[in-house]
């Protein structure tokens, strides 16, 4: 994998959250914390350590490298469970064949968000396709509840995930910025303060405007 050809998978999330956050954090590296991104990063990081651990039947990967050719997205899972089945798949980690289970950390309470689904789901699409296997679910895990709740990985899901892919690489590539769309989701945004959601004209254009009404000025 060249991953110079590959976008990093937890965008699609950001692309389901919202569009316009994704290309600014993507094509302008627009970066803010808040609370909620501070304290997802410091429950995330006692998670980040590459390791392998077995028990008898059952391995679980940390900090997992994943990949799709098809979607040109790479990332890493946070935790693969590896159960020992028949009908499973071959990893080099384990020497009999295994069913996969990603599960992603997320911290705050136990909540069903769609942005959450999308990048666990893109997961396991990834898993599918670099071991030829079938992933119906995995979980999210809540870190500060201490909870885990099972995503089924349905049609509609996995559509959704490809969709995402398309539009980040649009983004991507056309290096556009869509304009804002003020809704309940930018109160918890951290880039609000960048992406003005609330102003409906474009600094651009609001700039072409004034220039405009400049040279219309009658001179005194
Ligand atoms: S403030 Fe709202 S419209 Fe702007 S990037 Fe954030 S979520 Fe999107």
């Amino acid at each position: 994998m060249d991953d110079r050809d590959y976008l990093p998978l937890s965008w699609l999330s950001q692309v389901d959250y919202c569009p316009r956050r994704a290309a600014l954090l993507l094509n302008e590296r627009i970066w803010a914390e808040n609370a909620d991104t501070a304290k997802g990063r410091s429950e995330h990081s006692r998670v980040h350590d590459a390791r392998v651990e077995r028990r008898g039947n059952q391995l679980k990967l940390y900090e997992y490298t994943v990949f799709s050719d098809a979607m040109q997205v790479w990332g890493k899972c946070d935790c693969i469970e590896a159960q020992r089945w028949e009908l499973g798949c071959s990893i080099k980690a384990a020497d009999f064949p295994v069913r996969l289970y990603p599960i992603e950390y997320k911290h705050g309470s136990v909540r069903e968000e769609r942005s959450y689904m999308i990048q666990l789901c893109a997961q396991a699409m990834c898993l599918e396709e670099m071991f030829s296997t079938e992933i119906p679910c995995g979980a999210l895990f809540f870190i500060s509840a201490h909870r885990r709740m099972e995503v089924e990985f349905t049609d509609q899901l996995r559509s959704d995930v490809t969709a995402r892919a398309m539009v980040l690489w649009k983004l991507w590539e056309t290096h556009s910025i869509p304009p804002a769309e003020y809704g309940a989701k930018c109160r918890r945004c951290s880039i609000q303060e960048y992406c003005m959601p609330k102003v409906k004209t474009s600094a651009g254009e609001y700039c072409r405007r004034l220039a405009k009404e400049a040279m219309e000025v009658e001179p005194l």
